[in-house]
């Protein structure tokens, strides 16, 4: 390309200037829904055109249609952000274009996802029994996970299929009402069926009662259904609540069903001494899911799913065409092997320079920090009258609501969703809702590598602005 040198210095000084300035652009993106379509060209163009003229239309017409998961007062769903360095290791991937499908379309690209998983492994306090394997997201890892659940029950479905058999059994996975929503569609995929999709009850902290799964497998058992998987949760999407793992691997165990733990989001709050115990019990699961791309400042997407059983996992995707046969397949693995995918990204890339770039002491203090804001902020909020916290708060998302006395159910709902919205017009701060036992939570998740205590406190002023507009007092 002519003028890559100075393309390439162009893009770098806009990223330069993003990164020092994140907080420039509104949080959330004032686009309406069409705009972007209305502003380009139906066709694609037929003549070159030039890097001049298509970084003005992306500075132009792109930026201003985007919401920026970089900004520090983007609270919303998880928040993440990608540390500059890591941009550094994803355009260097870019560059390599690397296809990790087998060994030897790039040694390094294997190994070194086999070096990163099992850093992170010793970071986070798993047992040595887990391999790690780096997927684009939670949901491809949870689909894998039940695939070779499925795999493992031994009822030769991969060779057979499941439609049209007289001598299966109906599968079942259980689960929780407050699991993350992406292994119910794994088990549409998978043709477990999502009425096979049993909500085990949830105790007050809305945590998985182990009593109840044991019922619930038992019954099913007697019935004749054969279980699929336990899949358990560390930090659930909407409160960060805790399935209590030991005891369901227990009944798990005993049961000889397969446990996938989800730890998404809060499993890499396991690198903290003090908050380990989040993970005990997982040597006792069969698979694991940990997203860098949540809370470890790696750009989405990076999401990595250990599992015990490797050969079993392999048997599950495994199919070598002629054009793939390679001399050293015994030797080494091709991870093309062990999933969907034939062509992968090289994401550990990006994972090797973050953990190399932070340290695990970085990465130890970045995490405690949003702890620590989040604790603050769920304090302030509970000592304050009208407002309610709603969930405990252990790690770095606090839910509450806006709750004065005379306000009604209804009422309070429209007007918490309505602070939502005004707070996020305002392009200052971006907050997300969900509903906890039928009424509207807002949720504030920090996890931003720039949020600091100032920008708390600015989301803290603005929400209770919100509430305080007239049409609300
Ligand atoms: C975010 C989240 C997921 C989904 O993650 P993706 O990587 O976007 O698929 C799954 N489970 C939990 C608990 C999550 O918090």
């Amino acid at each position: 390309m002519d003028g890559f040198e100075d393309a390439l210095a162009r893009a770098g000084a806009w990223i330069e200037a993003y990164y020092r300035e994140p907080g420039r652009f509104p949080v959330f993106s004032r686009a309406r829904p069409g705009d972007l379509v209305r502003a380009l060209p139906a066709e694609a163009p037929e003549a070159p055109e030039s890097f001049a003229a298509i970084f003005a239309d992306f500075e132009r017409l792109i930026v201003p249609g985007l919401t920026h998961w970089n900004h520090p007062r983007f609270f919303a769903y998880f928040a993440i952000s990608a540390a500059p360095i890591t941009v550094i290791a994803e355009a260097l991937a870019a560059a390599l274009d690397v296809n990790a499908m087998l060994w030897r379309t790039s040694p390094a690209a294997t190994e070194l996802e086999d070096v990163t998983t099992s850093w992170l492994r010793r970071l986070l306090g798993l047992d040595d029994g887990l391999h790690g394997i780096v997927y684009d997201t939670a949901s491809t890892g949870g689909f894998t996970a039940l695939s070779a659940a499925r795999e493992a029950l031994g009822l030769e479905i991969r060779e057979r299929g499941l439609a049209g058999r007289s001598d299966l059994p109906a599968l079942r996975l259980y689960v929780t009402e407050h699991t993350h929503s992406h292994l119910e569609k794994a088990a549409i995929a998978l043709g477990i069926g999502s009425a096979n999709v049993i909500r085990v009850p949830v105790d007050a902290a809305r945590a998985m009662r182990p009593e109840a799964l044991a019922a619930a497998l038992d019954a099913d058992l007697a019935a004749g259904y054969r279980p699929l998987a336990v899949c358990a949760t560390v930090g659930t999407t909407s409160t960060t609540a805790c399935d209590p793992i030991p005891a369901i691997a227990a009944v798990a165990r005993e049961r000889r069903v397969w446990l996938h733990v989800d730890a998404a989001y809060a499993g890499p709050a396991a690198i903290l001494p003090e908050l380990r115990s989040l993970l005990a019990g997982t040597e006792h699961a069969d698979s694991l899911v940990v997203n860098p791309h949540k809370w470890l400042f790696v750009p989405i997407d990076c999401s990595v799913l250990y599992v015990r059983d490797l050969p079993n996992l392999r048997r599950t995707f495994s199919l070598v065409p002629d054009y793939l046969i390679a001399p050293e397949t015994d030797d080494v693995r091709n991870y093309n092997e062990y999933g969907l995918q034939l062509g992968r990204r090289f994401r550990a890339l990006k994972l090797w320079f973050a953990m190399r770039h932070f340290g695990a002491e970085g990465l130890r203090a970045r995490l405690r920090a949003h702890i620590a804001l989040a604790r603050d902020l769920g304090d302030r909020i509970a000592a304050t009258a009208d407002w309610q916290v709603l969930a405990p708060y252990p790690l770095s998302v606090v839910c509450f609501c806006y709750a004065p006395q005379r306000l009604d159910d209804a009422a309070r709902d429209r007007a918490n969703l309505a602070i939502v919205e005004t707070v996020n017009a305002t392009g200052e701060a971006f907050v997300s809702s969900t509903r906890l036992d039928g009424r509207v939570a807002i949720r504030v998740a920090i996890g931003n590598e720039r949020t600091t205590a100032a920008d708390v406190e600015t989301v803290w002023r603005l929400l209770r602005d919100a509430a305080g507009a007239p049409a609300r007092r």
